[in-house]
């Protein structure tokens, strides 16, 4: 049996897994059509990005669908 005492504290973590996911994966899916984005290499989008992008960030993301480039930093 699980007691309502239960259930509230599970619930509270997963919210907390959610919101920690949330904060490590800003961009995990494509604005345009919600396409799950891909991991990429960098050297292989480098000549795409603007030079502050690829002094800042180091992760970046793809959309196979529509080639939009996502990044996030390294925190
Ligand atoms: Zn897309």
């Amino acid at each position: 049996m699980i007691t309502s005492h239960k259930t509230q504290e599970l619930l509270h973590e997963l919210i907390k897994a959610f919101a920690l996911k949330k904060y490590r994966l800003p961009c995990s899916r494509c604005i345009v059509g919600n396409t799950p984005l891909q991991s990429t290499d960098k050297q292989s989008i480098l000549h795409r990005l603007r030079p502050k992008v690829i002094a800042c960030f180091s992760h970046f993301e793809i959309c196979k669908q529509c080639e939009r480039i996502y990044w996030h930093g390294d925190h």
